[in-house]
């Protein structure tokens, strides 16, 4: 199941590259062909005009280059080292590394952790990743400042995480394009960031959905299975602290 999701993702990226190599391309075409009508005709190519078209050339090659470096680094297999374990250091660490960047964008950060957690196989790095390209979109979309809530809890058999901000939300046809690959509203956005935290739940059996309201924000959850043996272990209401590890 998991091989054949890769490949209609792959499909879609494929479709995506093409997509986004055909500007590029079309520029390059153009600059080359006047180029050549000066050449042909003899007239006058002056150096400035010559330097013009070779500076399009030179930066269309250089956008076709990051276009590549992005679909192979979003392509690659992910290598995945699962571990079971405690996600509640992880989720703190990535918010005590983006708390200064979000403070200076004047948004608060309200860590909602509970106290009792199941563990759960995860890549540490992995998360982290997913983590904060969740963090980035929301200071992305709190600009006049705002609060960022990071939540931790168990919801029946899954573990879920909440990046919640209060920016400036999506439409129903924005949130339909979300994953897509290389959708974005940014000028300088890969549209790549979703995609991959996409990919990095699947790579976790688990999955990401968001809720979002135009104008009021935005709440991504990141939802990973619980082990069979840490949810019976819950269960046993009494020996809770026995899956509680520090
Ligand atoms: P990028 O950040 O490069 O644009 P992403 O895949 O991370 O690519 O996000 C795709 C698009 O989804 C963004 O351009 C933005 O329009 C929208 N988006 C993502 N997260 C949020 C959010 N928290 N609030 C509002 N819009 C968002
Ligand atoms: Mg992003």
């Amino acid at each position: 199941l998991r091989r054949s999701e890769n490949l209609a993702s792959m499909t879609t990226m494929a479709a995506g590259v093409a997509h986004e190599i055909k500007n590029p391309l079309a520029a390059m075409d153009i600059h080359l062909q006047l180029l050549r009508k000066a050449f042909v005709r003899n007239t006058s190519l002056t150096v400035s005009d010559a330097e013009r078209y070779l500076d399009v050339l030179e930066e269309e090659i250089a956008r076709l280059n990051t276009i590549v470096v992005d679909f192979l680094f979003a392509v690659r297999p992910l290598d995945s080292r699962l571990r079971l374990g405690q996600i509640r250091g992880t989720v703190s660490e990535v918010c005590a590394f983006a708390k200064v960047e979000l403070a200076a964008h004047k948004i608060v950060l309200r860590e909602e952790i509970a106290s009792y957690l199941p563990r759960i196989n995860f890549d540490d790095h992995l998360v982290k990743q997913a983590l904060l390209n969740l963090i980035k979109n929301a200071m992305a979309a709190m600009e006049g400042g705002g609060t960022l809530i990071v939540s931790v809890r168990q919801d029946g058999n899954e573990l879920s995480v909440s990046v919640t901000d209060s920016g400036v939300g999506m439409d129903e046809q924005t949130i339909s394009k979300l994953f897509e690959p290389y959708f974005t509203t940014k000028a300088s956005g890969t549209g790549l960031g979703l995609t991959m935290v996409y990919k990095i739940m699947k790579e976790h059996g688990g999955d990401v959905t968001v809720t979002s309201k135009k104008g009021e924000g935005t709440v991504f959850t990141l939802h990973f299975p619980v082990p069979e043996s840490e949810y019976i272990a819950l269960e046993e209401g009494g020996q809770r602290e026995a899956t509680y590890e520090t």
